[in-house]
This record gives C-alpha cells, sequence and structure tokens, in this order.
C-alpha cells in the first residue's frame, strides 16, 4: 500500500471521524429511541394500572355512598330530628348508630341536626366524639342542605385522622331539611394495602393537594401552588385542619405518551427520577399518581444502540466499497484506452516498416537480378547482331525466304526479353498497400519460373510440378510473386554445389487452405537456424550475395494475407510451405 501522503492524511482523518461520528450518533438516536419506546410502555403499563387502582378506590366509596341515604329514610331518626333531643333519646340514638357503624364496618356514623350540630354518633364513648360539636363549616353539610346530599374529604378536626365523609340530607314528610346523615370513611385498610406495592401512589384533591399516600412524607404536599382564594377556601372548611400544605418539589424532565411525564421530584426520599403517571377520577374530582422509577437503559435500548452503529457502518463500508469500485474501473477503462491507442500507434509503425522492408527487399532482389538480366540480356544483344549481319548478307543476295526464316528466332528472343522487362518493372513498383483481387496462385507460379527460368535452366534443376489449378486465393499479385521468387530463388541457392539437383513443386487443395510446397535437394536447414530463419537480416550467405530479408518479408506478406509459411528440413534438402485460404468471395 502506499504511504499516506501530507494530503491524504487530513482527508482520511475527517473520514475516519465521520464514520466514528456517525456510529455514534446512530447508537445514541437508536439506544435513546429503544429507551423511549420502552419508557412508552411502561407508561401504558402504569395507566392500566391506575386504572385498576381506580376502581378499587371508587368500588370502596359507592359501597358506603349507600349507608347514609338508606339510614336518612328511617322513620325514628326523622322524627328525633323533629324536636329538641332529650338524654334519653340521645342516648337511643348514640347506641343505634354505633351498632349500624360496626355491622357496616365504617369507621364513624354521625347525625347532624339542621343546624350542623352533631347530636349523636357512633363514638359517643371515645374522647375525640364529634357530639355537641357544630359541622355546618363543612362543605359535605351545605352540599346535603343544597343538594340533598354531599362529599368531603378532610382531616377530622375533633380526631385528627383524615377521612372522606359522604352526607344524605334527612327531610321531613313535606321535604322540609331536618339534618345529615353523616358517614366518614378513614380508609386505612387500602393504603396499607397499597403501601406493599414498589411504587409511590398517590391522591390529590382538585386543588393539587395530596390527601392520600402510600409514603410517609407525601400526603399533605401540593403539585402546584395554592392561589390566596385557596388558601382561604381551605382555611374556612377546615378540610386539613392544621397541616402546613408544603409544595412538592418537582420538574417535569420530559412528557411520554398517555398522561405520562418523565419528572425530577426533590422530595420526602431526596432527588430522585420517576415516571410519572395520572388518572383523574371524575366521580369524586381527585386524581390518582403513580410514581415509578425510571428505567435503567435496558438490554433492547443497548442492542437497538448496537444494531443501528452496525447497520450505519456497514452502509459506509458498502458505500466507499462502491466508490472505491467505481474508481478503479474508470482508471482500468482509461488504461484500456492508453493501451489500445498504443497498440494502434504501434500496429501503424509496424506497418511502415513492413512495407520498408518489402521495398528494400525488393531493391536488393532487384540487384541481384538486374547482374543476372545484364547477362541474360547480353548474349541473345550478341546473337541478335550476328543475326542482324547475316540476315543484311542474305537479303544482299537477295534470299527472301532465307532472310524471313531468320527473322522468327529473332522475333522470339525480342518478346522473351520484353516479358522480362515488364516482370522488372512491376516487381520494382511499390505496390499500394491493401490491393485485394482474385488471384490465380498457379498463375503467380507461372510467372514467377518463367522469371528464373534462366538461372535454373544454367544450374540444371530438375524441376517436377504437381499443381492443381485454377487455385484461387485473394491478395496482391506483385507481392505473392514476391514471395514465390524468394522461395525458389533460396532453393537454387541451397543446391549450389550439390551433384544431384531436384525441385519438386506442388500446390494443393487441403481444407479451406491452398498448399503450395517447395521442396529442393539441397544441403537443408542447420538445427540451430531453424528458429531464426525468418528473422529479418539473418542470412548465411556471403556478404553482397544475401541481405537475410527474403523469408522475412514473405512471412509478413503471407500472414498480411492472412496465410502461413513454414520451413522444415527433409531426408535431402528442405521444404517451404505456403498456405493461403481459399478465395470464397464472388470472382
Ligand atoms: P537471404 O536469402 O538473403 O539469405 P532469406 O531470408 O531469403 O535471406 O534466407 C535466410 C536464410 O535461410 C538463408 O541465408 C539460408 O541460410 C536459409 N535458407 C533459405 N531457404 C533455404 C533452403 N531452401 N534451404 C536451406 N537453407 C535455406
Amino acid at each position: 500500500m502506499a504511504p499516506v501522503t501530507g494530503s491524504r492524511a487530513p482527508r482520511l482523518a475527517v473520514i475516519v471521524l465521520v464514520i466514528v461520528a456517525g456510529a455514534s450518533l446512530c447508537a445514541a438516536w437508536a439506544g435513546r429511541h429503544a429507551q423511549l419506546l420502552a419508557q412508552n410502555e411502561e407508561a401504558a403499563r402504569s395507566n392500566g394500572q391506575l386504572a385498576l387502582y381506580a376502581n378499587s378506590l371508587h368500588t370502596l366509596i359507592e359501597r358506603y355512598r349507600t349507608l347514609p341515604a338508606v339510614l336518612a329514610l328511617d322513620p325514628q331518626l326523622q322524627q328525633s330530628l323533629q324536636g329538641p333531643i332529650d338524654p334519653a333519646t340521645q342516648n337511643m340514638l348514640n347506641r343505634k348508630l354505633e351498632r349500624i357503624n360496626a355491622a357496616a364496618r365504617s369507621s364513624t356514623l354521625e347525625l347532624l341536626d339542621h343546624q350542623g350540630l352533631a347530636v349523636a354518633a357512633s363514638n359517643w364513648r371515645l374522647p375525640t366524639s364529634y357530639v355537641g360539636h357544630n359541622y355546618a363549616f363543612r362543605p359535605y353539610f351545605s352540599q346535603s342542605v343544597s343538594q340533598g346530599s354531599g362529599r368531603f374529604y378532610a382531616v377530622g378536626v375533633t380526631s385528627g385522622i383524615p377521612g372522606y365523609f359522604l352526607s344524605s340530607a334527612i327531610k321531613d314528610a313535606r321535604d322540609g331539611f331536618l339534618g345529615a346523615m353523616v358517614v366518614k370513611l378513614e380508609l386505612p385498610e387500602l393504603e396499607q394495602e397499597w403501601a406493599q406495592g414498589p411504587d409511590t401512589l398517590l391522591v390529590s384533591d382538585a386543588r393539587g393537594v395530596v390527601f392520600i399516600a402510600n409514603r410517609p412524607g407525601w400526603r399533605y404536599r401540593t403539585l402546584h401552588p395554592l392561589s390566596e382564594a385557596d388558601r382561604a377556601e381551605l382555611q374556612r372548611t377546615r378540610q386539613y385542619h392544621d397541616q402546613a400544605l408544603q409544595p412538592l418539589d418537582h420538574q417535569v424532565l420530559g412528557n411520554l405518551d398517555g398522561a405520562a411525564r418523565h419528572v425530577r421530584v426533590n422530595g420526602p426520599q431526596g432527588t430522585a427520577d420517576y415516571l410519572w403517571a395520572s388518572l383523574p377520577m371524575a366521580s369524586e374530582g381527585w386524581t390518582l399518581h403513580l410514581l415509578k422509577p425510571p428505567m435503567a437503559s435496558t438490554e433492547d435500548s443497548r442492542n437497538a444502540a448496537l444494531a443501528a452503529a452496525g447497520l450505519w457502518l456497514s452502509l459506509v463500508f458498502g458505500g466507499l466499497w462502491l466508490n472505491q469500485r467505481r474508481r478503479l474501473a474508470a482508471l482500468r477503462q482509461r488504461g484500456r484506452e492508453q493501451l489500445e491507442s498504443l497498440v494502434r500507434a504501434r500496429t501503424r509503425e509496424l506497418r511502415d516498416a513492413q512495407e520498408g522492408l518489402v521495398q528494400a527487399a525488393k531493391l536488393a532482389a532487384l540487384g541481384q537480378m538486374s547482374a543476372a538480366l545484364a547477362h541474360e540480356i547480353s548474349q541473345p544483344l550478341t546473337a541478335q547482331r550476328m543475326q542482324l549481319a547475316s540476315l543484311r548478307l542474305l537479303l544482299d543476295q537477295d534470299r527472301i525466304d532465307a532472310a524471313r526464316q531468320a527473322l522468327a528466332p529473332l522475333e522470339q528472343m525480342l518478346v522473351r526479353m520484353a516479358a522480362l522487362t515488364t516482370h522488372l518493372k512491376t516487381f520494382a513498383r511499390k505496390s499500394p498497400a491493401g490491393v485485394r483481387e482474385r488471384v490465380d496462385l498457379a498463375q503467380v507460379l507461372d510467372q514467377a519460373l518463367q522469371l528464373l527460368e534462366t538461372p535454373l535452366h544454367t544450374a540444371g534443376v530438375r524441376l517436377q510440378l504437381q499443381v492443381r489449378r485454377p487455385a484461387y486465393v485473394r491478395g496482391d499479385v506483385i507481392r505473392l510473386e514476391q514471395v514465390l521468387i524468394n522461395l525458389l530463388r533460396n532453393a537454387l541457392d541451397a543446391m549450389t554445389g550439390v551433384p544431384a539437383k531436384d525441385m519438386h513443386i506442388s500446390l494443393q487443395l487441403h481444407g479451406e487452405q491452398w498448399q503450395l510446397d517447395i521442396a529442393d535437394s539441397g544441403g537443408g536447414i542447420a538445427s540451430e537456424h531453424l528458429e531464426h530463419l525468418f528473422d529479418p537480416f539473418f542470412t548465411t550467405k556471403p556478404i553482397g550475395e544475401g541481405l537475410g530479408l527474403g523469408l522475412a518479408v514473405s512471412l509478413a506478406i503471407a500472414h498480411e494475407h492472412g496465410g502461413q509459411l513454414s520451413a522444415e528440413n527433409l531426408a535431402h534438402g528442405a521444404r517451404f510451405t505456403l498456405a493461403l485460404p481459399i478465395d470464397t468471395e464472388p470472382a
């Protein structure tokens, strides 16, 4: 890996920072979210619990609500309130209320006259007896006067014990108000039962004063500040007697689903956080409160945090991986393009070089040939000059027929010389690359052999031909002829100094290709030379005789035509094989 350079280091640091910060943010968010969900679930559970508590409280109160109403119908009570009460009647009433109270298992029963004076009470035997006290200031009395019944939670002014007072008006036959029957419930059993639970349970009145609590120190606290009017009213009804009513120091940290909040309380147990759910009890105008210790971060929220961080990391790394892949692909594409243009340039250079080579080889061959040509032409020229001289003699002697006969060999010689020069001209011409025409390879062979007829004949070569014709290939006549001349010349050269000079040429169809074999009975190819044969400038001939270009150029031409050129050794001599695809295009 490349070392982190100066410019990349800060970028890397930023990326790492983003990844780490993102993971922590995701984890925090998911953890918080999961915890909120769990808290909301807990809040829903709290609301369910509160409904159960409210129900049990409601059932208890309902059980006693009918008691004063039924007693108010008692004719004995009605009658006794119609006039002044003598001690015997009072005694009878006290004992009656005492009996009923014991049977109904209520806390206290009392009978008030039309002025609110307690004329009889079930607790008449106790020092805290209500008898003789006036309770007109209590709202349940005024409610009985005005509405026929009343209810009021208060701390007993006589007993100092809090309780719920339920009252019913006692009326005469003409619906006149005679007094009120009052039952007091102290609910100690309920508070005791509630104290068993692990949570804090409070009941507050309409003013927000907590009057029932299952934990010590919470009772007689106010949940919100009391107005002056409230304080005056409390003073008047002496609802909480001489309790100080300290505010409960608390602060809402957040709201949850339903009527639940997350609250910090600086309360009787010191500072603590609670999940605080509330439920109003419409029938009494009270509100029930359930306070639970907040949940510690649960396993669920930790798992959610981990999962979110994991998701974030896999997203980020996935993104990075994709980005890297895209960049690699772009790099690879650029590399490919560069390579392709390089290959194109090299191919162009090679083609130019090859064309140069072809031309050079042609010129070299031309040099060789012109020597042969000079020899070739000088002989017939001498012969022709002599024949012309004898022709003139024949004409001088008027031997016209003999003269005409002497013209024929002259003409033959001229035709041959013309053919030679034509070949040389076409050979030396630089043919334009890419000329492609239907060519009969058999005819090309004929031409090449014709061009080399004299040297072959002079050397005394025995030529054996096996040629199938026509052998159509697609290509450039001049180039193909150049290949054949090269191969024939080499074969001829190879047989210099060999007594039996045999050349065997065959042109046959092999599958999809025309195959031209030129075998000689020369010295063959030395095994160490076999692999260098087609290298440019490889030659075993003396300086001035060989350029070492013939086979290299021939191979290039064979390839150019979609064919191959190969060499092998025979028992005596060598064989060169040129294979070219047959011409499939229409003529
Ligand atoms: P040049 O003929 O100028 O040497 P070529 O490329 O035509 O160049 O031939 C390269 C070499 O291949 C020759 O020098 C010769 O050693 C060898 N060679 C070619 N043809 C034959 C053959 N028919 N028999 C033996 N050797 C051959």
